[in-house]
């Protein structure tokens, strides 16, 4: 599939989308590439951070968000710590995530997605992570049903999982936060 370069008009739309969300200016970037040099998790993305930010700033929207980049991003910072144009590129990448999630494009094969919606549907009903019903959710969702499967007794037996979901004392204020967080993202 071709990706061209965008209209001016669709560019500026896109980066003031960015903007808005995560608060940064992509049109600072100057391609130094020092976020990539440094990107710890850089070996598996198919498109370097860098590579990324170029894309945004063309305005090649659909070529970013079918990027698995975007979800291999592991959110560490050490890009923004590293940028001399003090661009939080964590941050946008945050953005990017949430504009594709809004667009309803996932990358084929991307467990991030999925982690995403089952780790906050714990977080809702239990104001906190059900390690055992998240692994199994996952594992399910993803094809993958015994995965790390051998490892279960050693962490039952470390008390490192418990099958029984345990509660915060409030789950109903953990979702109202939740609730309000999303209000915040969606304006
Ligand atoms: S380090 Fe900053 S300026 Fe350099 S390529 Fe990355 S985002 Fe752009
Ligand atoms: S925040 Fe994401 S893009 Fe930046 S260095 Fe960490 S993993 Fe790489």
């Amino acid at each position: 599939m071709k990706y061209a370069i965008a209209s001016e008009k669709v560019r500026r739309t896109f980066a003031k989308q960015i903007e808005k969300i995560s608060g940064e200016r992509i049109s600072l970037c100057y391609q130094c590439g020092k976020c990539s040099a440094g990107c710890p998790v850089a070996y598996a993305m198919d498109y370097l951070p860098s590579q990324i930010t170029r894309f945004a700033q063309l305005g090649m929207v659909e070529k970013l968000m079918q990027s698995s980049t975007i979800w291999i991003c592991a959110s560490c910072k050490t890009c923004s710590v590293r940028c001399p144009r003090g661009i939080e590129l964590a941050k946008i990448m945050d953005a990017f995530r949430i504009l594709a999630k809004r667009r309803g494009i996932v990358p084929k094969g991307q467990i991030a997605p999925l982690f995403d919606g089952i780790f906050l549907g714990s977080i809702e009903k239990y104001g906190r992570l059900h390690e055992m019903g998240l692994i199994s959710k996952l594992n399910i969702a993803s094809g993958r049903p015994f995965k790390d499967l051998s490892l279960l007794p050693i962490m039952l037996r470390k008390g490192k999982i418990r099958f029984v979901p345990e509660k915060v004392n409030s789950p109903r204020e953990v979702r109202n936060l939740i609730r309000k967080v999303e209000e915040l993202e969606s304006k």
